[in-house]
Order: structure tokens, then C-alpha cells, then sequence
């Protein structure tokens, strides 16, 4: 069999167990992003490696002093304002789109994200569950009411949650930080729920969200991998297609549509 009839042949399957799927779900990570070019955290041109490494107890200097982990974070020079521009400036990418047109083809549940740059939510992604939040939102510490981060006010500092006054930091997960309690539970709930899992752009090292795709295959789901490099979840996908997500996504796409037709 020649490379290329072996690879069609994993695109047909991966199709094939999408559309069998009962409750097929997404788990997606940095590769996705930095294919919209949103920096990564580390290696080459990486926001750390450029700024440095963050304190890893960012959560507990937050809750010491607000005013101050806000001021940091507002710093025009620093890694958040920088990160806080590139995603401004990125958009979606096939990969994106083709994670929006299987949800409205009735195959996709819920994508759950690692990425905090809202670019699922505007690719048009209708369920979503971004696990380190949301770098566009800002969540009160008390009562985890989110709101825009352009509709506060950060004339003083800390801002405070118009609902109970509490203390609003942003929506995305600081180092030490617990996931909020409603997006934990999310994930918990759908990668139960699921018998297919499509991996995307992430190793899934990291946990929480490392634990998801274990979650499924426990109860013998599927696992598609869609990487351009091996990962701890290689050896266990049911098929693996190499590359980035943005090429393979929509090749994905259009083996489920051929399928269909
Ligand atoms: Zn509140």
C-alpha cells in the first residue's frame, strides 16, 4: 500500500467512526492557536521564553494583592498586554471552521479548549467549554459572574463584580488557580457523556484536560489524534492523522461528507 492510499484510508476511518459516533466531543490545544498566530507559551518565540517564566503561584499572588497582579498584568511592556494584541489580531483558522461545521452538520457536542483566545467562540463554536478560561472575559473571584472585559472599568483597580462586589481577575486560569467550578464540571460531564473524542493540537499533558481523553477510552470510545507530532496519546488513538490541524481538519470534513453522500 503507498503512503498516500494508507492515509486516505485513516481519513475514511476517522470519518467513519465521527458519523457512528453517539456523543463525539473535541479537545483542542496551542497547535490550533499558533496556526491563527497566537504565540505559544515556551519555545522558539514563545511569550515566556521571551518575558520569562511566570511565577507558578501566580493564583496566590493574585489573592495577596489584586491592585498589584492587575497593574502587572495591565504593564504595556509585559507578556499579558502582548499576548492581549495578538489575539486581538488573530483570526480563526480552517481548523476552527471545520470544528463549527461538523457541530452544524450534528457531530460535534462540545469542543472543549485549552486556548484562551475566544477564537472557537468566533469562528462560531456554539458549544464550548474553555477550560483556562477566556482572555477576553473577567470573572468574579466570589461569585463567578463573567463579564467583557471592555464593559468594566479599570479606573480602579481591583474591579469589582457589579452583581456582589467581589473581586473580578481574569477569566483565564492562573498558575495555582483551580478551574472554576461550572467549566470543571462541564468537562466532566461531556467527556463521560462521550464516546468519541477528537484530539487537536495538544499533547494533553497538562491536567485537568489531560485526563478527558482517558476518560472516554475507559469506556472504550474512540480517540483521533490530529497532530503533526507523536504524543503520549499516539499509541493509543484509534487512528492518527499527522498534521496540523488546520490542513487536516477540513480533509476530515470532507471524508465525513463523503460518507454522507
Ligand atoms: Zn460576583
Amino acid at each position: 500500500m503507498t503512503e498516500e492510499v494508507a492515509v486516505e484510508r485513516d481519513y475514511t476511518a476517522a470519518a467513519r467512526a465521527l458519523v457512528d459516533a453517539r456523543y463525539p466531543i473535541a479537545l483542542t490545544g496551542a497547535g490550533l492557536s499558533v496556526e491563527s498566530g497566537i504565540p505559544p507559551f515556551r519555545g522558539p518565540g514563545g511569550l515566556w521564553t521571551k518575558h520569562g517564566e511566570p511565577p507558578m503561584n501566580g493564583w496566590e499572588l493574585f489573592l495577596a494583592d489584586p491592585k498589584r497582579a492587575w497593574e502587572k498584568r495591565l504593564n504595556p511592556e509585559g507578556p499579558m498586554r502582548e499576548l492581549a494584541r495578538r489575539v486581538e489580531q488573530a483570526q480563526p483558522n480552517p481548523g476552527h471552521q471545520a470544528l463549527v461545521e461538523l457541530e452544524a452538520m450534528g457531530l460535534m457536542r462540545c469542543v472543549i479548549t485549552q486556548n484562551i483566545d475566544d477564537l472557537h467562540r468566533r469562528a462560531g463554536q456554539r458549544e464550548l467549554a474553555e477550560i483556562h478560561g477566556n482572555s477576553r472575559l473577567v470573572r468574579c473571584i466570589e461569585c463567578g459572574a463573567r463579564e467583557p472585559r471592555e464593559a468594566i472599568s479599570l479606573a480602579v483597580l481591583p474591579p469589582r463584580c457589579a452583581r456582589c462586589g467581589g473581586i473580578q481577575k481574569a477569566d483565564t486560569v492562573s498558575f495555582g488557580e483551580p478551574i472554576p467550578e461550572d467549566v470543571m464540571e462541564r468537562c466532566q460531564r461531556e467527556a463521560r457523556a462521550a464516546d468519541f473524542i477528537l484530539v487537536a493540537g495538544t499533547s494533553a499533558t497538562v491536567y485537568p484536560a489531560a485526563a478527558l481523553p482517558f476518560e472516554v477510552l475507559e469506556r472504550r470510545g474512540a480517540l483521533i489524534e490530529v497532530n503533526p507530532h507523536e504524543s503520549e496519546l499516539t499509541p493509543l488513538a484509534t487512528v492518527v492523522l499527522r498534521g496540523p490541524a488546520g490542513a487536516v481538519l477540513p480533509k476530515l470534513v470532507a471524508a465525513v461528507r463523503g460518507l454522507r453522500n
